[in-house]
């Protein structure tokens, strides 16, 4: 048996809203973008959404907004896809990388110690689909509102650190009865190819400013802003006799297709009903049959305030060194089965070393990396796939680490 890791949710709907918009005669941002931003502010109450061509482009727009610039710094957890970071670098700041906790979340003590009149923004990570402690990162930015030192327009409004939730692999997770996407002022989900709800590339900025920000208002300016700063999108530019247009702001150029959104205008008909579900029940399917394993430590699923949007599934094998988890990989794949490793942690990684990042300061991540095995976790897994998967990891394990 062969079984891929995270192959996309392609089904007769999702074909039909491509070819909807190849016939349309409007390709680009138009129709389409807006019904999936509307789709995706019901699924989530939402009070404004933007999409964009991908996480990390949102990100970049969300701090260039903020007015994040040379001096000022960022803080993100050490254990994320590199993007998170990068998204830091672009907009000109410098990234402070905290270590996690045991959920794999970045740990809110951490922040704290890492908070300086330089902090402009955190951006926690919901990992595998698992929200983080909103109440205890907004309740921390509250506190520290004398240490802001706004710079701009926005910040001096704002009077605080801005919170921005990487939600890349989160959308539809729960937290204390709201879903992500409300609980904190600003929310990106990534449409990548691999995650939950995709587009192939993209990305939806979740506006959830408070007073005095107008979400309607920071809608039409990121819009804009999306589209190199240019008052008339291309669709309202092409209707007869309205050519003339305005450059508003330095903008950038992420705006994201109408044939790429129709892929998730497709997904989002069906995400909340079927394809999440199915994901949890995987996740279950795994969690009981790892809980009888000694060696094993399943992810977090559920509790009476957190429920995960089942992205990944991110097994630990207790004991395992790096040298014994690659070799489990390894075996896996030998026997058709793809996992993955997610993430290493950023220390680990050149340009991050380069830029003076050590690993010796990230000790929770690097211990929970070690041991850390992704597998496959997909609606169009099969009960059989499921056994199979399961059979192959605890053999492999049981033989490696025997
Ligand atoms: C995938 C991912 C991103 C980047 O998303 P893109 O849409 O590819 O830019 C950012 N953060 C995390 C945690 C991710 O997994």
């Amino acid at each position: 048996m062969k079984i891929d890791f995270s192959p996309p949710f392609i089904n007769d709907k999702v074909k039909e809203e491509v070819l909807k918009s190849l016939d349309s005669g409007w390709i680009t941002t138009g129709p389409q973008v807006r019904k999936l931003e509307e789709q995706i502010k019901e699924a989530t109450d939402a009070p404004e959404v933007v999409c964009v061509n991908s996480w990390t482009s949102g990100a970049i727009l969300v701090l260039k907004w903020l007015g994040v610039g040379e001096g000022d710094e960022v803080i993100i957890p050490a254990y994320t896809y590199a993007a998170t970071a990068m998204s830091v670098i672009h907009a000109g700041a410098r990234p402070i990388m905290v270590d996690v906790g045991e959920d794999f979340n970045i740990a809110i003590e951490n922040i704290e110690k890492a908070i300086t009149p330089r902090t402009k923004a955190i951006i926690p990570v919901d990992f595998a689909g698992w929200p983080c402690d909103y109440d205890g990162i907004n309740d921390l930015v509250s506190k520290k509102r004398e240490l802001f030192v706004p710079q701009g327009e926005v910040q001096e409004k704002l009077g605080r650190i801005l919170v921005v939730a990487d939600a890349a692999h989160s959308i539809g997770a729960m937290y204390k009865g709201k879903s992500t996407g409300v609980l904190t002022d600003i929310t990106i989900f990534s449409l990548h190819a691999v995650k939950n709800v995709t587009t192939a590339e993209g990305g939806a900025i979740c506006l959830n400013l408070p007073e005095p920000f107008n979400n309607d208002e920071l809608y039409r300016t990121l819009r804009c802003y999306s589209l190199n700063g240019q008052t008339k999108d291309a669709l309202a530019k092409s209707k007869a006799g309205s050519w003339k247009y305005d450059i508003i702001y330095p903008g950038l150029k992420i705006n994201l297709p109408d044939v790429l959104a129709a892929i998730g205008v497709g997904q989002m008909e069906v995400y909340l009903d079927d394809i999440l579900p199915k994901r949890k029940e995987i996740f279950e399917q795994y969690n009981s049959f790892f809980e009888e394993k000694d060696w094993a430590i399943e992810p977090h699923f559920r509790t009476d305030d957190q429920q995960s949007s089942c992205h990944l599934y991110p097994l630990r094998i207790k004991g395992a060194t790096e040298e014994q988890r690659d070799l489990i990989i390894q075996g896996v794949g030998e026997r058709g089965v793809a996992v993955n490793v997610h993430f290493q942690p950023l220390p680990r990684l050149s340009l991050f070393k380069q830029m003076g990042y050590q690993e010796e300061a990230y000790p929770m991540a690097m211990q929970m990396y070690t041991n850390e095995i992704s597998l496959p976790i997909y609606p169009q897994l099969s009960q059989e796939h499921i056994a199979y998967i399961v059979k192959v990891v605890s053999e492999t394990v049981e033989n490696v680490l025997k």
